[in-house]
């Protein structure tokens, strides 16, 4: 990795930050806010998302683009973002194996 691509890097979660504390600085179902990495932005409507907003995102797609995109969103943890997309795995501990 170079210098440059650390740099990219950094940035890039330092707007990823910027938008957490903008949007409350904690899932907004559970309260969770230790690790950024498990912090995301989830799209309330999926009709109307043009891409998601991860780090890929972050590091590749203008700041405008990203902050027309994440008015769509809420924050969520990576749990509750799961359970949100994945219903069918929280009932697991009962399924007949
Ligand atoms: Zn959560």
């Amino acid at each position: 990795m170079t210098i440059k691509d650390i740099k990219k890097k950094k940035k890039a979660q330092l707007f990823k930050v910027e938008l957490i504390l903008k949007y409350g600085g904690k899932c907004c179902k559970c309260g969770y806010n230790n690790n950024l990495c498990n912090l995301c932005f989830h799209h309330i409507n999926p009709n109307n998302k043009l891409f998601g907003i991860d780090m890929h995102a972050f590091t590749h797609k203008s700041r405008k683009k990203i902050l027309n995109e994440v008015i769509k969103c809420e924050l969520l943890c990576h749990h509750c973002h799961n359970d949100f997309h994945h219903p069918e795995g929280l009932d697991w501990k009962k399924w007949d194996i």
